[in-house]
Protein backbone atom coordinates (compact mmCIF):
# COMPACT_ATOMS: atom_id res chain seq x y z
CA UNK A 1 0.00 0.00 0.00
CA UNK A 2 1.80 3.41 -1.30
CA UNK A 3 0.72 6.23 0.09
CA UNK A 4 -0.05 9.53 -1.99
CA UNK A 5 3.02 10.69 -1.51
CA UNK A 6 5.31 7.97 -2.48
CA UNK A 7 6.90 7.42 -5.72
CA UNK A 8 4.71 5.23 -7.89
CA UNK A 9 6.55 2.88 -10.53
CA UNK A 10 4.39 3.32 -13.32
CA UNK A 11 5.10 7.39 -12.98
CA UNK A 12 8.93 6.70 -13.31
CA UNK A 13 10.17 9.10 -15.84
CA UNK A 14 12.23 6.27 -17.39
CA UNK A 15 15.49 5.16 -18.52
CA UNK A 16 17.77 6.87 -21.15
CA UNK A 17 17.33 3.83 -23.61
CA UNK A 18 14.01 2.40 -23.71
CA UNK A 19 13.85 -0.70 -23.12
CA UNK A 20 10.86 -3.57 -22.60
CA UNK A 21 8.96 -4.10 -19.85
CA UNK A 22 9.42 -7.18 -17.82
CA UNK A 23 7.16 -9.69 -17.52
CA UNK A 24 7.18 -10.13 -13.79
CA UNK A 25 9.71 -7.67 -12.25
CA UNK A 26 8.52 -3.83 -12.21
CA UNK A 27 11.31 -1.04 -13.44
CA UNK A 28 12.61 0.03 -9.85
CA UNK A 29 12.92 -3.88 -8.57
CA UNK A 30 14.87 -4.65 -12.14
CA UNK A 31 17.30 -1.58 -10.85
CA UNK A 32 18.09 -3.35 -7.63
CA UNK A 33 18.66 -6.15 -9.37
CA UNK A 34 21.20 -4.42 -11.71
CA UNK A 35 23.09 -2.86 -9.17
CA UNK A 36 23.72 -6.14 -7.33
CA UNK A 37 25.00 -7.75 -10.41
CA UNK A 38 26.78 -4.62 -10.91
CA UNK A 39 31.24 -5.17 -10.49
CA UNK A 40 31.25 -2.09 -8.29
CA UNK A 41 28.66 -3.76 -5.79
CA UNK A 42 30.37 -6.76 -5.16
CA UNK A 43 33.83 -4.84 -4.81
CA UNK A 44 32.68 -3.22 -1.82
CA UNK A 45 33.26 -5.94 -0.25
CA UNK A 46 36.87 -5.56 0.10
CA UNK A 47 36.81 -1.63 0.60
CA UNK A 48 37.83 -0.01 4.12
CA UNK A 49 34.45 0.97 5.84
CA UNK A 50 36.12 2.30 9.01
CA UNK A 51 38.75 -0.80 10.21
CA UNK A 52 40.90 -2.51 7.81
CA UNK A 53 41.59 -6.62 8.28
CA UNK A 54 44.09 -5.73 10.64
CA UNK A 55 41.26 -5.88 13.34
CA UNK A 56 39.24 -8.09 12.45
CA UNK A 57 37.52 -10.08 9.98
CA UNK A 58 33.82 -9.53 11.00
CA UNK A 59 33.67 -5.92 11.24
CA UNK A 60 31.79 -4.07 8.53
CA UNK A 61 33.08 -3.48 5.48
CA UNK A 62 31.38 -1.24 2.67
CA UNK A 63 29.45 -3.78 1.29
CA UNK A 64 27.83 -5.57 4.82
CA UNK A 65 27.43 -1.76 5.90
CA UNK A 66 25.07 -0.98 2.31
CA UNK A 67 23.23 -4.32 3.38
CA UNK A 68 22.92 -2.59 6.99
CA UNK A 69 21.56 1.03 5.72
CA UNK A 70 19.18 -1.20 3.01
CA UNK A 71 17.29 -3.40 6.01
CA UNK A 72 17.04 -0.15 8.00
CA UNK A 73 15.69 2.10 5.09
CA UNK A 74 13.59 -0.60 4.19
CA UNK A 75 11.65 -0.77 7.27
CA UNK A 76 11.02 2.58 7.77
CA UNK A 77 10.01 2.99 4.00
CA UNK A 78 7.32 0.61 4.79
CA UNK A 79 6.15 1.98 7.94
CA UNK A 80 5.16 5.50 6.17
CA UNK A 81 3.81 3.80 2.97
CA UNK A 82 6.85 4.71 0.39
CA UNK A 83 8.51 2.55 -2.45
CA UNK A 84 10.39 -0.37 -0.84
CA UNK A 85 11.98 -1.24 -4.59
CA UNK A 86 13.39 1.93 -5.17
CA UNK A 87 14.30 2.55 -1.36
CA UNK A 88 16.32 -0.63 -1.64
CA UNK A 89 17.79 0.43 -4.97
CA UNK A 90 19.10 3.65 -3.03
CA UNK A 91 20.32 2.08 -0.34
CA UNK A 92 22.14 -0.39 -2.40
CA UNK A 93 23.46 1.92 -4.39
CA UNK A 94 24.61 4.33 -1.91
CA UNK A 95 28.57 4.09 -1.78
CA UNK A 96 28.97 2.95 -4.75
CA UNK A 97 31.50 5.18 -5.68
CA UNK A 98 33.60 5.25 -2.32
CA UNK A 99 37.23 4.39 -3.15
CA UNK A 100 39.89 2.10 -1.01
CA UNK A 101 40.24 2.79 2.24
CA UNK A 102 36.86 4.52 3.81
CA UNK A 103 37.20 8.01 4.43
CA UNK A 104 40.91 8.54 4.25
CA UNK A 105 41.36 7.32 0.48
CA UNK A 106 38.53 9.88 -0.28
CA UNK A 107 40.56 12.51 1.14
CA UNK A 108 43.78 11.46 -0.54
CA UNK A 109 42.58 11.45 -3.84
CA UNK A 110 40.13 14.29 -3.75
CA UNK A 111 43.73 16.28 -2.00
CA UNK A 112 45.94 15.03 -5.77
CA UNK A 113 42.94 16.15 -7.73
CA UNK A 114 43.09 19.84 -6.32
CA UNK A 115 46.21 19.59 -7.29
CA UNK A 116 45.39 19.89 -11.02
CA UNK A 117 42.43 22.07 -10.08
CA UNK A 118 39.95 19.26 -10.11
CA UNK A 119 38.02 17.31 -7.26
CA UNK A 120 37.19 13.74 -6.32
CA UNK A 121 32.80 13.85 -5.32
CA UNK A 122 31.42 9.91 -4.13
CA UNK A 123 28.46 10.59 -4.93
CA UNK A 124 29.23 12.03 -8.94
CA UNK A 125 32.08 9.35 -9.05
CA UNK A 126 29.04 6.82 -8.22
CA UNK A 127 26.56 8.74 -11.01
CA UNK A 128 29.63 7.76 -13.45
CA UNK A 129 29.89 4.19 -12.52
CA UNK A 130 26.59 3.87 -13.05
CA UNK A 131 26.06 5.49 -16.46
CA UNK A 132 29.09 4.93 -18.37
CA UNK A 133 31.49 2.18 -16.13
CA UNK A 134 29.82 -0.73 -16.15
CA UNK A 135 29.63 -2.51 -19.02
CA UNK A 136 26.98 -5.49 -18.57
CA UNK A 137 24.90 -5.14 -21.54
CA UNK A 138 25.00 -4.95 -25.22
CA UNK A 139 22.33 -2.54 -26.10
CA UNK A 140 24.30 0.42 -23.76
CA UNK A 141 26.94 1.47 -21.49
CA UNK A 142 25.64 1.28 -17.59
CA UNK A 143 22.92 -0.22 -15.91
CA UNK A 144 20.43 2.30 -17.73
CA UNK A 145 18.87 2.73 -14.56
CA UNK A 146 15.55 4.73 -13.66
CA UNK A 147 15.81 8.60 -13.76
CA UNK A 148 14.28 8.19 -10.03
CA UNK A 149 17.47 5.72 -9.16
CA UNK A 150 19.91 8.05 -10.66
CA UNK A 151 18.60 11.33 -9.06
CA UNK A 152 18.52 9.34 -5.76
CA UNK A 153 22.15 8.20 -6.14
CA UNK A 154 23.12 12.45 -6.35
CA UNK A 155 20.65 13.78 -4.56
CA UNK A 156 20.56 11.42 -1.25
CA UNK A 157 22.82 13.15 0.83
CA UNK A 158 23.71 16.66 0.05
CA UNK A 159 22.58 19.46 -2.32
CA UNK A 160 24.52 20.22 -5.56
CA UNK A 161 23.52 23.40 -7.30
CA UNK A 162 23.82 24.23 -11.21
CA UNK A 163 25.32 26.91 -11.29
CA UNK A 164 28.95 25.11 -9.93
CA UNK A 165 27.05 21.53 -11.46
CA UNK A 166 25.58 22.08 -15.58
CA UNK A 167 25.94 18.49 -16.32
CA UNK A 168 23.88 18.05 -13.18
CA UNK A 169 20.83 20.29 -14.75
CA UNK A 170 18.57 17.42 -15.80
CA UNK A 171 18.16 16.15 -11.78
CA UNK A 172 16.12 19.19 -10.56
CA UNK A 173 18.86 20.46 -8.18
CA UNK A 174 16.35 23.21 -7.43
CA UNK A 175 13.81 21.28 -6.17
CA UNK A 176 14.19 18.33 -3.14
CA UNK A 177 14.39 14.60 -3.72
CA UNK A 178 11.50 12.43 -3.11
CA UNK A 179 11.24 10.95 0.32
CA UNK A 180 12.45 7.56 -0.94
CA UNK A 181 16.18 9.00 -1.39
CA UNK A 182 16.17 12.12 1.58
CA UNK A 183 15.66 8.67 3.54
CA UNK A 184 18.83 7.49 2.57
CA UNK A 185 21.00 9.29 4.02
CA UNK A 186 19.57 9.21 7.67
CA UNK A 187 19.20 5.35 7.54
CA UNK A 188 23.05 5.50 6.69
CA UNK A 189 23.41 7.76 9.65
CA UNK A 190 21.76 5.07 12.14
CA UNK A 191 23.41 2.17 10.28
CA UNK A 192 26.94 3.75 10.63
CA UNK A 193 26.45 5.21 14.24
CA UNK A 194 25.55 2.25 15.79
CA UNK A 195 28.46 -0.41 13.87
CA UNK A 196 31.03 2.25 14.50
CA UNK A 197 30.05 1.92 18.24
CA UNK A 198 29.74 -1.42 17.82
CA UNK A 199 33.32 -2.23 16.10
CA UNK A 200 35.16 0.12 18.11
CA UNK A 201 34.24 -1.64 21.42
CA UNK A 202 34.95 -4.65 19.98
CA UNK A 203 38.76 -3.62 18.63
CA UNK A 204 39.22 -2.26 22.37
CA UNK A 205 39.59 1.11 20.65
CA UNK A 206 36.89 2.68 22.73
CA UNK A 207 36.01 1.10 26.36
CA UNK A 208 32.76 0.81 27.83
CA UNK A 209 33.16 3.06 30.56
CA UNK A 210 34.45 6.03 27.65
CA UNK A 211 31.28 5.39 25.21
CA UNK A 212 28.70 5.80 28.60
CA UNK A 213 30.27 9.18 29.50
CA UNK A 214 30.63 10.14 25.73
CA UNK A 215 27.12 9.22 24.35
CA UNK A 216 24.76 10.06 27.06
CA UNK A 217 21.42 8.45 24.90
CA UNK A 218 23.95 4.69 24.94
CA UNK A 219 24.46 5.29 28.77
CA UNK A 220 20.49 5.38 29.33
CA UNK A 221 20.36 2.40 27.43
CA UNK A 222 22.81 0.64 28.83
CA UNK A 223 21.37 1.67 32.70
CA UNK A 224 17.90 -0.08 31.50
CA UNK A 225 19.74 -2.82 30.47
CA UNK A 226 21.81 -3.80 32.69
CA UNK A 227 19.40 -4.87 36.01
CA UNK A 228 17.62 -7.07 33.32
CA UNK A 229 20.56 -8.75 32.35
CA UNK A 230 22.46 -9.17 36.08
CA UNK A 231 24.87 -12.27 34.50
CA UNK A 232 24.93 -11.17 31.13
CA UNK A 233 28.58 -11.00 29.42
CA UNK A 234 29.17 -7.49 29.32
CA UNK A 235 29.18 -7.42 25.20
CA UNK A 236 25.29 -8.34 25.53
CA UNK A 237 24.44 -6.00 27.93
CA UNK A 238 26.34 -3.37 25.29
CA UNK A 239 24.24 -5.38 22.49
CA UNK A 240 20.96 -4.80 24.37
CA UNK A 241 22.07 -1.12 25.13
CA UNK A 242 22.75 -0.48 21.43
CA UNK A 243 19.38 -2.24 20.06
CA UNK A 244 17.61 -0.01 22.58
CA UNK A 245 19.61 3.07 21.01
CA UNK A 246 19.03 2.21 17.47
CA UNK A 247 15.14 1.37 17.74
CA UNK A 248 14.73 4.92 19.43
CA UNK A 249 16.71 6.47 16.48
CA UNK A 250 14.34 4.42 13.50
CA UNK A 251 11.31 5.28 15.86
CA UNK A 252 11.71 8.74 16.08
CA UNK A 253 12.26 8.94 12.48
CA UNK A 254 9.31 7.30 11.45
CA UNK A 255 6.91 9.12 13.77
CA UNK A 256 8.94 12.45 13.50
CA UNK A 257 8.34 11.83 9.81
CA UNK A 258 4.96 11.00 9.82
CA UNK A 259 4.32 14.68 11.64
CA UNK A 260 6.24 16.74 9.20
CA UNK A 261 4.62 14.95 6.24
CA UNK A 262 1.43 15.62 7.65
CA UNK A 263 2.27 19.23 8.61
CA UNK A 264 3.23 19.99 5.42
CA UNK A 265 -0.11 18.44 3.86
CA UNK A 266 1.97 16.64 0.63
CA UNK A 267 -0.19 14.65 -1.26
CA UNK A 268 2.62 13.97 -3.99
CA UNK A 269 6.14 13.47 -5.08
CA UNK A 270 5.78 16.73 -6.90
CA UNK A 271 4.74 18.64 -3.78
CA UNK A 272 7.09 16.66 -2.01
CA UNK A 273 10.06 18.03 -4.60
CA UNK A 274 8.11 21.16 -3.97
CA UNK A 275 8.66 21.56 -0.33
CA UNK A 276 11.14 24.19 0.73
CA UNK A 277 12.87 22.00 3.17
CA UNK A 278 13.56 17.95 3.59
CA UNK A 279 10.44 16.00 5.35
CA UNK A 280 12.43 13.32 6.77
CA UNK A 281 14.37 14.22 9.93
CA UNK A 282 14.59 13.58 13.46
CA UNK A 283 12.61 15.06 16.09
CA UNK A 284 15.73 18.16 17.35
CA UNK A 285 15.88 16.10 20.38
CA UNK A 286 16.99 12.78 19.10
CA UNK A 287 18.70 15.22 16.44
CA UNK A 288 21.13 16.58 19.05
CA UNK A 289 21.57 12.51 20.22
CA UNK A 290 22.66 11.55 17.30
CA UNK A 291 25.34 14.71 16.77
CA UNK A 292 26.25 14.07 20.13
CA UNK A 293 27.38 10.30 19.32
CA UNK A 294 29.09 11.19 16.04
CA UNK A 295 30.60 13.82 17.47
CA UNK A 296 31.81 11.55 20.21
CA UNK A 297 32.97 8.94 17.55
CA UNK A 298 34.90 11.32 15.30
CA UNK A 299 36.75 12.39 18.03
CA UNK A 300 37.46 9.58 20.01
CA UNK A 301 37.52 6.56 17.03
CA UNK A 302 37.54 8.37 13.24
CA UNK A 303 40.52 10.27 14.43
CA UNK A 304 42.55 8.76 17.15
CA UNK A 305 46.15 7.75 17.28
CA UNK A 306 45.22 4.28 16.78
CA UNK A 307 43.76 4.84 13.11
CA UNK A 308 46.24 7.30 12.15
CA UNK A 309 49.24 4.52 10.34
CA UNK A 310 46.38 3.21 8.21
CA UNK A 311 45.46 7.11 7.28
CA UNK A 312 49.21 7.47 6.18
CA UNK A 313 49.41 4.41 4.32
CA UNK A 314 46.15 5.66 2.62
CA UNK A 315 47.70 9.04 1.58
CA UNK A 316 50.75 7.66 0.80
CA UNK A 317 49.43 4.61 -1.60
CA UNK A 318 46.82 6.95 -3.62
CA UNK A 319 49.10 9.74 -3.89
CA UNK A 320 52.45 7.90 -4.62
CA UNK A 321 50.05 5.83 -7.24
CA UNK A 322 48.70 9.16 -8.45
CA UNK A 323 51.58 10.27 -9.34
CA UNK A 324 52.75 7.53 -11.09
CA UNK A 325 50.79 6.93 -13.65
CA UNK A 326 50.27 10.38 -14.37
CA UNK A 327 53.98 10.41 -15.17
CA UNK A 328 53.25 6.99 -16.97
CA UNK A 329 50.10 6.89 -18.70
CA UNK A 330 51.53 3.93 -20.76
CA UNK A 331 51.48 1.69 -17.61
CA UNK A 332 47.87 2.22 -17.35
CA UNK A 333 45.40 -0.18 -18.83
CA UNK A 334 44.73 -0.04 -22.41
CA UNK A 335 41.22 0.55 -21.45
CA UNK A 336 42.11 3.74 -19.60
CA UNK A 337 44.82 4.56 -21.92
CA UNK A 338 41.90 4.87 -24.79
CA UNK A 339 39.94 7.08 -21.87
CA UNK A 340 42.71 9.17 -21.22
CA UNK A 341 43.10 10.58 -25.25
CA UNK A 342 38.80 12.12 -24.80
CA UNK A 343 39.18 12.62 -21.06
CA UNK A 344 41.52 14.84 -18.90
CA UNK A 345 44.15 12.30 -17.57
CA UNK A 346 44.11 13.33 -13.61
CA UNK A 347 40.46 12.07 -14.16
CA UNK A 348 41.13 8.94 -15.43
CA UNK A 349 43.27 8.19 -13.35
CA UNK A 350 41.10 9.17 -10.43
CA UNK A 351 38.14 6.93 -11.43
CA UNK A 352 40.71 4.16 -12.02
CA UNK A 353 41.77 4.33 -8.20
CA UNK A 354 38.37 5.37 -6.57
CA UNK A 355 37.36 1.84 -8.48
CA UNK A 356 40.06 -0.06 -6.97
CA UNK A 357 39.71 -2.72 -3.94
CA UNK A 358 42.22 -2.09 -0.66
CA UNK A 359 43.80 -5.32 -2.01
CA UNK A 360 43.95 -4.85 -5.38
CA UNK A 361 45.27 -0.97 -5.27
CA UNK A 362 47.68 -2.24 -2.17
CA UNK A 363 49.02 -5.02 -5.37
CA UNK A 364 49.41 -1.77 -7.70
CA UNK A 365 51.15 -0.05 -5.59
CA UNK A 366 53.99 -3.30 -4.52
CA UNK A 367 54.03 -3.66 -8.10
CA UNK A 368 54.84 0.37 -8.77
CA UNK A 369 57.84 -0.28 -6.33
CA UNK A 370 59.09 -2.35 -8.20
CA UNK A 371 58.92 -1.00 -11.56
CA UNK A 372 60.46 2.04 -9.91
CA UNK A 373 63.68 0.08 -8.85
CA UNK A 374 63.87 -1.50 -12.08
CA UNK A 375 63.91 2.37 -13.89
CA UNK A 376 66.32 3.30 -11.34
CA UNK A 377 68.88 0.18 -11.83
MG1 LIG B 1 27.19 4.78 3.79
Amino acid sequence: MLAQYAVRVEDSRGRRHVEPRHPYRNDFERDRDRIIHARAFRRLNDKTQVFTHRYSDHFRNRLTHTLEVAQIARTVAAQLGLNTDLVEALALAHDLGHPPFGHAGEKALDAVMREHSLFFDHNLHALRIVEDFEQRYASFPGLNLTFESREGIIKHSRDYNTAEFPELAGYCLDRRPPLEAQLIDLADEIAYTAADLDDGFESHLLGLHQIRAGVAIFDRYYREAEPLFPTALEKLKFNEALKRMMNLFVGDLIRNTQRNIEAAAVRSTDEVRAHPSRLVAFTPEVESERRRAKDFLYRNLYFSEELQPEKEDAEQTIGELFNYWMENPNSLPVTYQQKARSESLPRVVCDYIAGMTDSFIQRQYEIMKKQRLQISD
